[in-house]
């Protein structure tokens, strides 16, 4: 039997110790219910969540209209096949078609799962369209990506954390330097490069922006060379950095978007890939698939997770409590030089960067002490910290929060 509602903290994390693999090493708190900006440990103190499960659940946990959404479809249909229709698949490929400005949405499940079929989509472009001889595509990808965990994505990973050990890799790709346009347009020249891959801000790199325009430029780079140009905004998209999409800071529109994380609000695992008909129809019946990929319940959820977007303005508030924070980090900058480097981000995907080497203990010590204080958040990389909280924080709540983070770094001592 499984008693999950009667184990507390430590023995939560004694069976996770025991049976798990141990491919994560978390902050040593056990949570058991969220709600909104809210998670709980099992003794019931309260924390401020300042991760959003990397930006899944930005419509707060456990959305009501979300969760609402969820149960009525899981009483009425939740998995077909798609050997059959379903009344719930085309209308929502044509909500977020619209909704995202695409002729077609492949619907998927993990944010690596989409990334893989926009790979796979890019290859067979290149070599149906553009021409590419076979088994010759070349996708450019960058330094510092993160698309996944998968063999595909890893291959062009340049975290040696991610690939140790998990060769041989699978081969195509080219990986450039991150934000800079001159090598960009030098790999471009190979006419046998069908697209190129990157995320808008790179989020698991420790929120790294490019220069400003480097985006609008890799696209009209891309369209010069009849490149896709696929973005990854898994992370960054719907409105976490103030925008629908990080994207739109720079009025770009990939030919190949990705999506995942908070196209289901936290709920499930729903990612999606857009495109328009010149490029997402290469793909014929039985070239690609997954079981559970726009099943009916993931449908449902996605809808309601994107209306409530729109209907609670997540965008501007991220706007407007990102400025909030950061201009709140500059000034405790000030305050203690001797441990921030650098306040960084958009809209409500920010990062600290503190005063201590990738292997240094800073950045962990001060996330212990932000959850000792009743807030959560997690380095990346070692000496960064990334804050990213649900997108329905109020103003009050974030001057709470500031609060928080302010005292441990005022108290700290190194
Ligand atoms: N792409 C980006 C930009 C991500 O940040 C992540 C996860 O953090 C992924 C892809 C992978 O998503 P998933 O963990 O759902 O496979």
């Amino acid at each position: 039997m499984v008693t999950t509602n009667l184990i507390g903290s430590e023995e939560a994390m004694r069976l996770e110790d025991r049976y798990g693999c141990h491919n994560y090493h978390p902050i040593p708190v056990v949570l058991s219910r969220g709600e909104g900006v809210f998670l709980f440990n099992p003794e019931g103190k309260r924390y401020y969540d300042f991760l959003s499960a990397y930006s899944a659940v930005n419509q707060g946990h456990c959305h009501p209209k979300i969760i609402g959404a969820l149960i009525a479809q899981a009483q009425t249909l939740t998995l077909t096949s798609r050997a059959f229709y379903n009344n719930k698949l085309g209308e929502t490929e044509k909500y977020i078609a619209e909704y995202f400005g695409y002729d077609k949405v492949l619907m998927m499940n993990s944010g690596a799962e989409a990334n893989e079929s926009a790979l796979k989509l890019a290859r067979k472009w290149g070599y149906e369209k553009k021409g590419i001889p076979a088994n010759r595509a070349v996708v450019i990808a960058v330094g510092g990506n993160f698309h996944g965990r998968t063999l595909g994505i890893i291959s062009a990973s340049t975290d040696p954390v991610s690939t140790t050990n998990f060769g041989p890799f699978l081969p195509g790709f080219e990986i450039i330097e991150y934000g800079n346009l001159e090598v960009m347009e030098r790999a471009l020249v190979n006419p046998e490069v069908c697209a190129v891959w990157l995320e808008p801000i790179q989020g698991e790199a420790g929120v790294v922006l490019p220069p400003d325009g480097y985006l609008k430029a890799v696209e009209t780079l891309c369209k010069k060379h009849n490149v896709l140009l696929m973005i990854d905004e898994v992370q960054t998209g719907i409105a976490r950095t103030g925008k629908l999409l990080a994207s739109d800071y720079e009025n770009v529109k990939p030919d190949v978007l990705i999506l995942g994380k908070a196209l289901s609000g936290g709920v499930l695992p729903v990612s999606a890939v857009l495109a328009d008909d010149e490029v997402m129809l290469v793909i014929k019946p039985g070239q690609h698939g997954s079981t559970y990929g726009g099943n009916p319940l993931s449908c449902a959820v996605a809808v309601a997770a994107l209306e409530v977007i729109k209907e609670e303005n997540l965008a501007e508030n991220a706007i407007n409590l990102g400025e909030l924070f950061r201009n709140r980090m500059l000034e405790v900058r000030e305050k203690r030089p001797d441990l921030i480097v650098h306040v960084r981000g958009r809209g409500l995907l920010n990062a600290v960067v503190v005063n201590d080497s990738e292997e240094g203990s800073m950045a962990w010590n001060l996330c212990m002490q932000f959850a000792e204080n009743g807030l959560l958040a997690k380095p990346t990389h070692g000496n960064i910290i990334r804050f990213a909280p649900p997108l329905v924080m109020t103003k009050a709540q974030m001057l709470d929060c500031c609060n928080i983070i302010e005292k441990v770094f005022l108290e700290y001592n190194s």
